[in-house]
């Protein structure tokens, strides 16, 4: 099965090259011509299009019947994480990496059978990052997760260790989402917001987690969330109880996992935020040898010069930095500002684009970051697509060792989207089409 697609802007390595033709045949990428081949059993006219490769999400969680998150939580139901395929394979995104870390590799192998998405799994089976679970959650986990290790995950197909440390398991945005808020309802049954939670938090703790109560900005907040009456103490008790057990372990978990990375030469991939930032610091500057990235650099929980700062010394040892989408362009139900953004995108060289979560999955898309950074003049669109695409195969060197570029004898993941990015037209996955004028086909899903 041969399929031309002619006539498009196609983005081949440093280059964007104006109206050529990209033949498909076998799986694999042909040829890259201005002048298309006169044979082919399909031709796809891309006139006034962009094709580009298929994009490599390499921070993704919910995308398996695995536990979620590195709070090893119950999995998503089987619509869940088939839903959440369909919206990355709709966005044009060919394959993720599952950063859920608890996940066994036979979970992620089930998802990556039943979509034409190319699931990939990391592993975070550690013992302390385990133990930061199950004190936050865990109620995802079994046998099979408990008893396995990163390196039996490791030989079973893993391709990273990650995501060590994560909002629910150090104290932020899932412990403001859901146990905080969790835990004052069982013991006043008054329902608080993300945002309330986060402020009794941070009266408690400090945002940084290692500051100490401030009992008159506490007094305000319990005000503030409805729980006028409700004693300082008891709830500074049950920040305290939600918040630091699982963080304690997930601080060990971060060097256990970055320890193995460098035993087993597999990239570990960190949850940088305003709580991890000292302790990365200090991992990064030990030089233990391993690659090492930081995801989400511009992670909210920082004041945006404290992100860049982080950053900045964090790629001096040798890190690479990754950046997330959140639902910072277009939903803003959780990240309400592009300052961080703006900023990393302007003062560091960043080297990795990714999405996370966002709430409830509902993340703004890959392409969409692709297609801002060219908008707002933060970089070329051959580097933009880079950082979601080539930058990230290179990376992580198992996730995608075959994708990631458009140039002959590579995987067929292809995508076909308008002139600004903004609506993704045509996907191929080994030169299967499984994206049709914006439509699943019937061969996305198995
Ligand atoms: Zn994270």
């Amino acid at each position: 099965m041969r399929t031309v697609i002619t006539g498009g802007t196609v983005i081949a390595g440093p280059d964007a090259l104006a109206a050529t033709a990209v033949t498909l045949d076998g799986g694999h990428i042909h040829t890259i011509d201005p002048r298309p081949p006169e044979d082919a059993d399909v031709r796809l006219d891309a006139a006034g299009c962009v094709v580009l490769p298929g994009l490599i999400n390499c921070h993704t969680h919910g995308v398996t019947p695995g536990p979620l998150f590195p709070s090893g939580a119950a999995a998503l139901p089987e619509d869940g994480w088939l839903g959440n395929l369909d919206r990355h394979l709709l966005a044009g995104t060919t394959t993720v990496l599952n950063l859920c870390g608890l996940a066994t590799m036979d979970e992620v192998r089930t998802a990556d059978r039943a979509h034409a998405v190319k699931v990939k799994g990391a592993t975070t089976h550690t013992p302390a990052a385990m133990a930061a679970a199950q004190a936050a959650d865990g109620a995802g986990l079994t046998e099979a997760h408990l008893t396995t290790s990163v390196e039996k995950q490791l030989a079973d197909g893993a391709v990273a260790i990650g995501e060590l440390g994560g909002g629910q398991t150090m104290g932020g945005g899932g412990q403001d989402l859901q146990y905080i808020p969790a835990a004052i309802h069982r013991e006043t049954g008054v329902t608080i917001s993300a945002e309330q939670a986060r402020t009794l938090k941070e009266a408690v703790l400090g945002p940084r987690l290692d500051g100490d109560l401030d009992e008159p900005s506490l007094k305000e907040a319990l005000a503030a969330a409805g729980l006028a009456g409700f004693s300082a103490q008891t709830a500074a008790k049950l920040v305290r109880e939600s918040v630091l057990p699982s963080f304690h372990a997930a601080l060990d978990g971060l060097r256990e996992g970055v320890e193995a990375a460098a035993k087993y030469g597999v990239p570990a991939l960190v949850h940088s935020a305003a709580a991890s930032g000292k302790p990365l610091l200090e991992l990064a500057r030990k030089q233990l040898g391993a690659s090492v990235i930081a995801t989400h650099s511009n992670h909210p929980s920082y004041s945006p010069g404290e992100a860049v700062e982080t950053a900045l010394a964090l790629q001096s040892e040798g890190w690479l930095l990754e950046c997330c989408t959140f639902d910072l362009l277009h939903r803003q139900h959780t990240v309400r500002t592009r300052e961080h953004w703006d900023r990393m995108f302007a003062e560091t060289a960043v080297d990795l684009l990714a999405t996370d979560y966002g709430y409830l999955g509902q993340h703004d898309p890959l392409l969409s970051g692709v297609a801002d950074l060219v908008a707002s003049g933060h970089r070329s669109l051959p580097a933009a697509v880079a950082l979601a695409s080539a930058n990230v195969a290179d990376a992580i060197p198992g996730l995608a060792p075959n994708s990631g570029r458009l140039r002959p004898g590579m995987a067929a993941d292809v995508v076909v989207a308008s002139e600004d990015l903004r609506e993704v037209r045509h996907v191929f996955v080994d030169g299967i089409q499984v994206v049709r004028d914006g439509q699943l086909t019937l061969a996305a899903r198995r």
